[in-house]
């Protein structure tokens, strides 16, 4: 946030270098700041304050993705269920109530502030199957360059106990690693992770700055979450694993207080969860290792050279397909005589990439009738092995 912005005095921590250099962050707003524990209704005082905040962060060039829960417990209220659990049927029922009121709320919150929101409802499935996986991410992405605030939920409505999150933590871990995010937000009820669970030592103390998720670390979360908000402590240490896993920083700090970003940028009391390889790295680690490779990519010389430049892999540069795939499955992407060059997650299925390889991109939607994207691989989607371009 710039300086003249600013309205408390820097008397505080100066803001960390992982939050002032982030350029694009996801932020997770828990159950029990938006909705009132008695009432049920909508925190809209805390909530206009968060928007501000995300105003200002958009002002300062940043990218800013919500993972917002609270569909439940504003529906609950509405449908005036009883307090307690719930059953899933009456979770789906309250979410389906509650996310119309949660997405009116940040569609008019957002409008005041010029900005404009968009509600994007995922299932486990959608994290985690490649192809959807990479159809979310585009979407994402998408609104992100149009200038859009994506809002983004777990669709408690369709997600049944074996395919879904039920917490927003990893949800939005989930959701950061997809987009490359550098930094995450965990805000909820609780200001960071304590040497102990609440209730369970004498004298406890808050953690600055964790960098590994070891045992030691897992003994100090509970495991409890409150009955508004799924997740526990627990959730955000699994939250924290996959950030690290991404190469992401994450941050838990309180929400109960307004203008809980501003108060991040000057340094309250909070838990940096702080990763040590960058996202980019974490990332063609995982694709380098851990795919199953479903074809090969034959690419000419030209191609071969622009990509140990750092380029993405166009159609145009390709010779030959090998294998069958789908969108987003991942390829070995090899030089004519064999050579692996790389490995990577293809934008195409091998029927519609066959019919664009050696064609230009601006040809792709006269062919296709339809253009998801330039990039046969792109870059981002891509890890090459350590070649130099052969001459
Ligand atoms: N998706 C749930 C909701 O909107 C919240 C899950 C959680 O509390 O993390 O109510």
């Amino acid at each position: 946030m710039s300086a003249s912005k600013r309205t408390a005095p820097d008397v505080r921590n100066a803001a960390r270098p992982e939050w002032t250099t982030a350029r694009r962050i996801v932020v997770k707003i828990g159950s029990s700041l938006l909705s009132d524990k008695d009432t049920g209704a909508l925190k809209s005082d805390w909530l206009k304050s968060l928007l501000d905040d995300v105003a200002q962060l958009v002002a300062d060039g940043k990218q800013i993705v919500l993972v917002s829960s609270g569909a439940i417990a504003l529906g609950r209220h509405k449908l005036q269920l009883p307090k307690g659990p719930l059953e899933l049927e009456q979770s789906q029922a309250a979410a389906a109530v509650g996310q119309i009121s949660l997405a009116h709320a940040y569609q008019e919150l957002a409008r005041e502030r010029k900005l404009t929101a968009a509600q994007i409802l995922l299932t486990l499935g959608d994290t985690e199957e490649r192809r959807r996986y990479l159809n979310a991410r585009y979407t994402i992405e998408t609104l992100l360059e149009l200038g859009a605030i994506p809002v983004v939920n777990e669709n408690d409505t369709v997600a049944t106990t074996e395919i879904r999150y039920g917490d927003n933590d990893r949800l939005s871990a989930r959701v950061a690693s997809m987009v490359a995010a550098d930094c995450l937000v965990l805000l909820s009820d609780v200001d960071g992770l304590y040497t102990a669970p609440p209730g369970v030592a004498h004298s406890t103390k808050r953690l600055d700055v964790v960098t590994a998720i070891t045992s030691e670390i897992e003994a100090m979360a509970g495991d409890a979450g409150t009955e508004l908000s799924k997740g526990g402590m627990k959730t955000k240490l699994e939250a924290g694993k996959i950030a690290f896993s991404a190469g992401i920083h994450m941050v838990i700090a309180s929400g109960k207080v307004l203008n809980p970003l501003r108060e991040i940028y000057e340094g309250c009391a909070c838990t940096w969860f702080l990763a040590t390889s960058d996202p980019l790295t974490a990332k063609k680690r995982w694709l380098a290792g851990q795919l199953e490779q479903k074809g090969n990519v034959f690419v000419d010389a030209g191609a071969e050279k622009a990509l140990a430049a750092g380029k993405s892999l166009l159609p145009a540069g390709v010779v030959r397909l090998e294998g069958s795939f789908d969108r987003g499955d991942a390829v070995v992407i090899r030089a004519t005589d064999g050579r692996e060059l790389g490995r990577g997650l293809i934008a195409y299925a091998k029927v519609d990439a066959a019919r664009i390889i050696g064609r230009k991109s601006s040809e792709i939607i006269e062919i296709l009738g339809v253009s998801r994207c330039d990039e046969l691989i792109h870059r981002d989607d891509m890890a090459l092995h350590k070649v130099t371009a052969q001459n």
